[in-house]
């Protein structure tokens, strides 16, 4: 059985198609500028290494036709019909309070997102046009939602509640939802096997640090607090989002710049984290051979970086009282032997060791602490699709 794992940008489409019987990529890719002059889909298959094709497509329709083209194609593609995909599996990212787990999308799930477009109008309403795309496209075929918010959703009130009155709660749904949750999950699932244990018996510090980052305190297998919030801007300095920051920072630059809300948001989002500290840029490769190279705002960027991860894995260790493992996941979480040693150094007082050897192997599940460290840490690649492709087979079996 064959699961097609899709997940929609405003301008982009990634796909994998997963054979469920061994957990194999059969093929996968990316459409780049939908809707944008120069549209591109660079694809990859059991059958032919990195392939791009260039074509005009308008909309997400336009992109996911080439994709399922492509994917028949006897020449480029895995299967020999669209028959061979037995569900479609979508990332979805807000499903607000509404969605604890993935679900079987039907007309009342899309009218539930449709009412969660407000919490996050960038991303829902693309994962909406993808849903619409493949329905037209594929009328038969079961699809799923997949939410990154929906792994957080066991988190207590007392996490997730602001200090704001309780009514902007109640009015416009205020609180901390998270997100990365499908990363989170996979990895905590990985940890527990890791640790020779059940999800329900370990506690566990999950840092997701891509372009995007976010940490989880996951107390006996389940997300008990999280730094992303309301939306992906709370929490540590990113690539190009500032994380938190005194919300009094926000009206005081809008009233000194004259910057309208949309302004203010672009800054916050596109314009801060690593890149705007540094002034280089948001990958931390570049940034990391600019302060090998001498630059300071470059240093200093991944200085603020890896403070701000090694005080959420403090603040997260403090309320879940025993830590059984320390997860690292994500481009740079998993790549990144200079950042983890660093995080992780001022932890040496609790006992924490680390393994140098295994700590600079790359790409690779494993523990990067010593057999007797206090607490374990580990590498995890985390893996997405795989989660989003085992909650479509379970739901649709
Ligand atoms: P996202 O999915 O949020 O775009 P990824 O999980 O792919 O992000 O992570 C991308 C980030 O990981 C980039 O900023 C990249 O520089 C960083 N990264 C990847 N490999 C390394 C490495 N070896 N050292 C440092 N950073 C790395």
């Amino acid at each position: 059985m064959n699961v097609l794992v899709i997940n929609c940008g405003s301008s982009s489409l990634k796909y994998q198609l997963i054979n469920m019987n061994d957990e194999s990529v059969l093929a996968k890719g990316l459409v780049e500028r939908i809707a944008i002059e120069g549209s591109v889909l660079k694809h990859e298959s059991v059958k032919t290494e990195k392939k791009v094709f260039e074509q005009e497509m308008k909309d997400h329709k336009d992109a996911l036709k080439l994709v399922l083209d492509t994917l028949v194609s006897p020449e480029y593609g895995a299967i020999s019909s669209m028959d061979e995909i037995s569900a479609v599996g979508h990332r979805v990212v807000h499903g607000g309070e509404k969605f604890a787990s993935s679900c079987i999308i039907n007309d009342s799930v899309i009218k539930a997102l449709e009412e969660c477009i407000e919490l996050a109008p960038l991303h829902n309403p693309p994962n909406l046009t993808g849903i619409a795309a493949c329905k037209e496209i594929l009328p038969n075929t079961p699809m799923v939602a997949v939410f990154d918010t929906a792994f957080h959703q066991t988190m207590p009130r007392k996490s997730y509640l602001y200090g704001l009155p309780y009514e902007y709660y109640e009015k416009y749904g205020i609180r901390k939802y998270g997100f990365h949750g499908t990363s989170h999950r996979y990895v905590t699932l990985k940890a527990a096997e890791m640790l020779g244990k059940k999800p329900e018996e370990v506690n566990l510090i999950t840092c997701h640090l891509g372009n995007g980052a976010s940490i989880a305190a996951i107390k006996e297998g389940k997300s008990i607090d999280t730094s992303m919030g309301f939306t992906p801007l709370e929490g540590l300095i990113m690539g190009t989002r500032c994380g938190s920051l005194d919300p009094a920072v926000v009206p005081f630059l809008m009233e000194k710049e004259g910057w309208s809300t949309d302004e203010v948001n672009n800054l916050m989002n596109k314009k801060s984290g690593v890149l705007g500290i540094s002034g280089v840029s948001s990958d931390f490769r570049d940034i990391e051979n600019a302060a090998e190279e001498g630059n300071e705002r470059a240093s200093l960027a991944l200085e603020a970086f890896r403070q701000r991860v090694t005080q959420y894995i403090g603040a997260y260790a403090a309320i879940l009282g025993r830590v059984d493992g320390i997860v690292f996941t994500a481009g740079l979480g998993e790549n990144s032997a200079d950042d983890r040693e660093v995080i992780l150094k001022p932890m040496e007082a609790w006992g924490i060791k680390i393994d140098p050897e295994n700590n600079n192997t790359r790409g690779k599940q494993l523990f990067i602490t010593t057999q007797d460290s206090s607490i374990k840490a580990m590498v995890i690649p985390t893996n997405e699709e795989l989660m989003i492709a085992r909650d479509t087979l379970e739901l649709v079996k």
